[in-house]
């Protein structure tokens, strides 16, 4: 063989093994990345499974067509989705499909961790008595007043929403009722114009007879400065409430009754020997005339040996000068001259031997130990605008009941005026 021929060969033999390497052998495997987005990184569940069909295409020097061509040989390739789980959306979404899909809920839900959440509520009726659904949320229903005012008397017809059972009470009934209840179902009505309330029921009820005090400003009555008006209803004139018994109660035409809750609102609170443990004037005080926050009974009167004795009142209830200081309608000066006692039996075993003095007390004694009356007269409240507020069941009161309670309300104003030697009045007056 000469040389030139078998340089030829190889060169055939060259060019031809040359070319069947440069040739494109792209496997299986390399496809199935060559097919994926993300280069063949098949981790998390970003990535779906698509079922694909494709077949290997032999590769060429200088083509621009390697690529994994399809044929109908079933292989797999990969591709990024939005979604595999409800926690790859966010929480008003849900994953349907590897797409995040906005969640749409019922008339009565919403949307909580990628589902719909029932409400607490969508009607009244899905809340308990005496609830109602507002905004989905069951809340306490606002009292619904049922009040009529006949002849200032302002009636509530709302027993069983102020009422509850007192099991302590010895009363047939156990019924006691709320005043702070009662006070936000005249305030739902009335504006704050209101010094006093007074409160008589037509049923009977315990505790029928009380003073309570709301709120005091007033310095020198031994009373402390503070304000409970917020759990009545908030207002802020309201000084106190009595309570008067039913309208079948003796207590209600009672004057000295009346004049003995009312005055509560003032004492008798002060620190002094002339007053008892449950803010009475001592059993034993001599006072200048019968009154009605006395816990005697009646008035001691000087006799002329020097002695004292005791005379019950009837008509002539009253305020003595002290309570009318409590009161802001006397001044110290008025009674600075006055001596008032603390008396002691004769014989402790016989009243009937009459009372010395123990002690003796002067205005300006009471005012060394609970600082003077503010405001004093001069600045002093005097008329007070008061609630007369009957309390029935839903049916309300007789004509009857309502004639006999304007009586009273008469009596009541006359029996303040009297007792306070007009210096004060009351007035049950409405708008
Ligand atoms: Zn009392």
């Amino acid at each position: 063989m000469n040389q030139k021929f078998n340089f030829a060969v190889l060169l055939v033999i060259i060019l031809i093994s040359g070319c069947l390497k440069e040739k494109c052998e792209i496997t299986s495997s390399q496809c199935d990345k060559q097919d994926t987005k993300s280069g063949g990184a098949l981790e998390g569940c970003s990535f779906k499974q698509l079922r694909y069909n494709y077949t290997i295409r032999d590769y060429y020097l200088n083509s621009d067509e390697c690529a994994c061509n399809f044929k109908d040989e079933t292989k797999y390739r990969y591709e990024l989705v939005e979604c595999c789980n409800d926690t790859d959306c966010s929480f008003d979404e849900k994953c349907g499909d590897n797409k995040c899909e906005r969640i749409k809920c019922g008339d009565c839900q919403y949307i909580g961790e990628h589902k719909c959440i029932k409400n607490e509520c969508c009607e009244d009726k899905d809340c308990r008595t005496d609830y109602e659904c507002k905004n989905n949320v069951c809340k306490e229903k606002p009292i619904t007043p049922i009040i009529e005012v006949v002849d200032n008397i302002i009636i509530l017809k709302n027993k069983k929403d102020v009422t509850y059972a007192y099991d302590d009470c010895e009363a047939v009934d156990k019924i006691a009722y709320s005043t702070p209840k009662i006070m936000k179902y005249i305030y739902s009505r009335f504006d704050d114009i209101f010094d006093y309330a007074i409160i008589v029921t037509n049923f009977d009820t315990c505790v029928a007879l009380l003073q309570e005090n709301i709120k005091n400003e007033i310095k020198g009555i031994g009373l402390d400065i503070f304000d409970k008006s917020k759990i009545y209803g908030g207002a802020d004139k309201l000084k106190g409430i009595v309570r008067m018994g039913s309208t079948n109660g003796l207590a209600l035409t009672s004057k000295f009754t009346f004049l003995h809750e009312f005055g509560h609102n003032w004492g008798i609170f002060i620190n002094s020997g002339l007053k008892d443990e449950h803010n009475h004037w001592d059993n034993l005080a001599f006072l200048d005339s019968c009154d009605a926050m006395s816990a005697s009974g009646g008035q001691f009167i000087l006799k002329e040996d020097g002695s004292y004795f005791l005379k019950q009142c009837a008509d002539e209830w009253g305020y003595s000068e002290l309570m009318l200081y409590l009161m802001g309608l006397v001044s110290k000066e008025e009674i600075s001259n006055n001596d008032y006692h603390l008396l002691e039996g004769v014989d402790e075993n016989d009243p009937f031997k009459g009372y010395n003095i123990k002690s003796t007390y002067s205005i300006n004694n009471i005012i060394r130990l609970n600082g003077e009356r503010i405001p004093t007269p001069n600045e002093s409240k005097k008329n007070f605008k008061v609630a007369f507020i009957l309390v029935t069941d839903k049916d309300g009161a007789s004509s009857k009941e309502i004639k006999k309670l304007h009586q009273i309300m008469e009596n009541y104003i006359n029996w303040f005026s009297e007792a306070t030697h007009n210096r004060a009045n009351i007035d049950f007056s409405i708008g």
